[in-house]
Parts: structure tokens; sequence; C-alpha cells
């Protein structure tokens, strides 16, 4: 997928004002290569180690982050363009993962099977070097979605960072090694997705490949690991809807929805940007969202008090001008506008467009910015209709006041991740994942660890 030759270095830019802050050398597939042997010679006596040394260490690891949590989210700030308030949740997200799964290390249980004329059970071994690839979006916490369980589970992990965002990344590195990990069991490898990212995809002692980002790259890496038959998580794109009935808290409602596609200025595959409103309370929704929406503070995301930073790049700008001025499907449209600061920097107001058309572009397909639809529907069954009508199915929200409703609905909803009255759906003991073209496998939850392992069957005959 590569068009130009590969970079040596990657430039870091602060989104929020476009000046470079760092220059990082960029893996070729040599260094691939050279982490993948290092690696695979550290998850040996890794896998080894008894379970409750592998719980010990990651949790010095997440006392090691703990004592750098400002420290990480200053950074965060700095590369990601983060609001400094969900850099600190995301690097607070790092230690609890690292402590969570610790405690899996030593539960991570086999089953014993009644079967005739012996005795069975089953293994679970750890895989052996894996392989993250991860997004700008959120680097820290994604990258640690996968880093944490698969160690705790006894393998050794080579985390590709996305090309605008590998500094956070590079000191958890250096955390790591700074709380005892064994030199190689963790590296990081700054670089292009179609260099360093492929090559780790193609190498054959990479036996697991997760990754997240755009859908488009996912079906990519599929392709590619479908030839070595290579285990495969995938976290993609979202579309998700925000249903409010109108037997709902409508003044809740309308006071939630500006965040729930906000957040990280709608660089979130969570973001509620399907704004879906029952007709009877279609107006009196939209007088009290349009004063919160103008309300968002969105500014220098080193400011405590910013709710919404910039975009992070200027590729991602002209993307999301593209969705909006671009074919809406309908001459209705009218637009919704909260603040935003003036260049340099890569940003975009908050964004929203109703009377489009339900199936406009902008309506069914990812922005990935602080752009969202508002669109009326009559009853449970059109409500469902549209909420499904995407390739997406990661998330979702309900509003309602009748919890039979809200569960009624939630069977239908074709999406991994449902709340009920809320917009929350990432915590680190609960499984996270897609339904449709979101995702394929779970993270995060009880079974975490089982994704980085395989299933061995013994049979011993007592016939013998
Ligand atoms: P992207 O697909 O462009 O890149 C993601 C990662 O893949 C980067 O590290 C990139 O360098 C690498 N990559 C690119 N081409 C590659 C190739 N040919 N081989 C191997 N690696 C390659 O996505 P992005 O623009 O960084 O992230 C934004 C997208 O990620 C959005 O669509 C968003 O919805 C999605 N996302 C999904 C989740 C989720 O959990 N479902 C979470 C965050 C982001």
């Amino acid at each position: 997928m590569s068009q130009h030759p590969a970079a040596s270095a990657l430039d870091v830019l602060n989104p929020a004002t476009a000046e470079v802050i760092a220059t990082v050398p960029a893996a070729s597939p040599a260094d691939v290569d050279a982490a993948v042997t290092r690696a695979a010679a550290a998850q040996r006596p890794w896998a080894a180690a008894a379970p409750a040394d592998r719980a010990r260490m990651l949790r010095r690891f997440a006392a090691v982050v703990d004592e750098h949590i400002e420290e990480l989210a200053q950074l965060e700030v700095r590369e990601a363009g983060h609001t400094i308030g969900n850099a600190r949740w995301e690097a607070g997200n790092v230690r609890d993962l690292l402590d969570y799964s610790a405690g899996g290390a030593e539960r991570l249980l086999g089953r014993q099977i009644p079967v005739a004329g012996g005795i069975d059970f089953t293994i679970l071994e750890p895989l052996g070097v894996i392989g993250i690839i991860a997004p700008w979006n959120f680097p820290m916490p994604i990258a640690a979605w996968g880093l944490a369980p698969a160690l705790a589970a006894g393998n050794a992990v080579l985390l590709k960072p996305a090309e605008t965002t590998p500094l956070t990344a590079l000191r958890l590195a250096e955390l790591a090694l700074e709380a005892g990990l064994p030199e190689g069991l963790f590296q990081v490898l700054p670089g292009e997705g179609p260099v360093a990212g492929s090559a780790l995809v193609d190498h054959p002692g990479v036996a697991k490949i997760v990754f997240t980002g755009s859908t488009r790259t996912g079906k990519h890496i599929m392709t590619r690991c479908a030839e070595r038959v290579k285990r495969l998580t995938l976290e993609l794109g979202g579309k998700s809807p925000n249903i409010v009935f109108a037997d709902a808290d409508v003044a809740a409602a309308a006071a939630a929805a500006p965040m729930s596609f906000l957040d990280n200025a709608g660089q979130d595959c969570c973001a509620r940007t399907r704004i879906l409103v029952e007709r009877p309370v279609y107006d009196r929704f939209l007088e009290r969202f349009a004063p919160a929406l103008a309300a968002v503070v969105v500014g220098d995301p080193a400011d405590e008090k910013t709710q919404m930073g910039p975009l992070i790049s200027a590729a991602q700008l002209e993307r999301v001008r593209g969705f909006v001025d671009g074919d809406r499907g309908a001459d209705t449209v009218r637009t919704l506008l909260g603040n935003a600061p003036e260049g340099p920097g890569f940003w975009y107001p908050p964004t929203v467009l109703t009377g489009v058309a339900a199936d406009a572009p902008v309506a069914v397909e990812e922005v990935f910015g602080p752009v969202a639809v508002v669109l009326p529907f009559d009853g449970e069954e059109e409500a469902l209709r549209l909420a499904n009508a995407t390739d997406y199915g990661l998330a979702g929200s309900i509003w309602s006041r009748d919890i039979g409703r809200a569960l009624r609905v939630g069977q239908g909803l074709r999406a991994g991740n449902l709340s009920v009255n809320s917009h929350s759906s990432v915590r680190y003991s609960t499984p996270f994942g897609g339904f449709k073209q979101s995702g394929l496998g779970r993270e995060l939850g009880p079974d975490a660890l089982a994704a980085f392992t395989e299933t061995k069957n013994v049979f011993i005959s007592t016939e013998a």
C-alpha cells in the first residue's frame, strides 16, 4: 500500500499549534525483524516464570506508571491535542489495566472435561510474540488494552504506534524497563503503517496482530493475516446512534448529547454521532441541545476548563470539512454550531446538521470529527431501522424511562457496547468490541487474557 519512499524519521506535531515538537526514527522492516528476534528470546523465560512473578512485575509497572501520570498526560496533550482532564484519565487507564490484568495471570484457568476412558483437560498457552498496531486517537489506552493482558498471559509485545503519536508509547516502554520488565519483552517500533506495520503483519515470528484503526486498513490487514492464518483482533470504526425516546428525561438527554460525540473532538470510535429523537420531543430536544452545544468550551487542551481540543492533523481537518460541505441529500439542512479558535492548529467547531437525508454520507459514514446529525423517528421499529442502517456496530445509547423498552430496543441493536440513559462505553473490566464492520473479537473485561492464548487439549488414558 506504500506509494512513497519509506521515511527514515517521523515529525511529531502539536495539533493545537501545528509546531513540530519531536522527531523520532522510523522503524524499517529490518528493525522489525531484529525486534521480533529479541522479543521471542525474552518471551520464553517470561512464559516459563511463575504466574505470580509475572503478576508482581506487572503491578510494579502499574506503580511506575502511576508515579508518571502527570508527565504522560502532559505528553498526550502535546502530541494528540487531548484535553488535560481526558489525558489524565487515559494515563490512569493504562495503570488500571496493568493492575487488573496482573490479577488474571494466576487465574488463567483451563478446564477438566468429563470423557470416557481417561482424564481430559485443557491448558491455555501463550501465543508468543504479539504485534499491536495502534491508532492516533487514543494512543495510550488502546496500546495498553492489548499490552497488559498479552503480557499477563505470558506473551511478548511489539507495539507500532500511529505515525502522528509515538511519544507516549516510547515513554511507556522506558517505564516498563524502569519497573524491571525484561529487556525485549515490550518494544515500541514507531514507523509508517505500510512499512513497519506491514512488516509486523507479514512476519512469521509474530503470532497475533491486534489492530485498532480504520475499517479500510483493518480489511487490508485481515487479508494479509489470512495468508498465514495469523490470529487477529480488529477494533475498527463506528457510527453510533443515540436514541432519545419521548418518555426519556429529555433535558438530561439533551444536556448529555454534546459531549457524547465531542469528546476527543469527535475522534472517538464510540462517538454518538447519529442522534435519533422521537418526533413528539424533537423540537423540545433541539431547544435544549443547541445552547448546550454552543456552551462547550473549545480551546487550549492544556487548560483545565477546556472540554474539546483540536483535530489531530491537517489531513483530518480536510476530511471533516469534506463530509460537512459534501452531499447531504436534502435541501432542508440546518446547521447548529459551537465555538472554535482560529488557526494555527487543526481546529473545527462542534457542528450538528438537522434535516439531512437519513442515508447521506454524513449520516451513515464515520466522520471522525466533531460532527453529528439529528434525525427524527416515529416509534421503536423506525428507531431500530435507522439505528442499524450502517455497516458499523460498535456502540449505542438508549434514553428512556421505560426499562422494558430500553432492553427491548437494546436486544434489537446490532452493536457491541450499549448504554442506557448514559453514554459510557469503556471500562477496563467490561468487554469492548464491535458487531458487523466495527471489528472482530473483544478486548478488555474478564476474558481479555484468553484472547492471547492458544487452547491445548490433553487426554490421559486411564486404561493403559
Ligand atoms: P489507520 O487505519 O489509518 O491507522 C491505524 C494504524 O494502522 C496506524 O498505526 C497506521 O500506521 C497503521 N497502518 C496503516 N496502514 C497499514 C498497513 N498497510 N499495514 C499495517 N499497519 C498499517 O487509522 P487511524 O487513522 O490511525 O485511526 C482512526 C480510525 O481508527 C478511525 O476510523 C476509528 O474509528 C478507528 N478506531 C477504532 C477504534 C475501536 O476500538 N474500534 C478505536 C480507535 C480508533
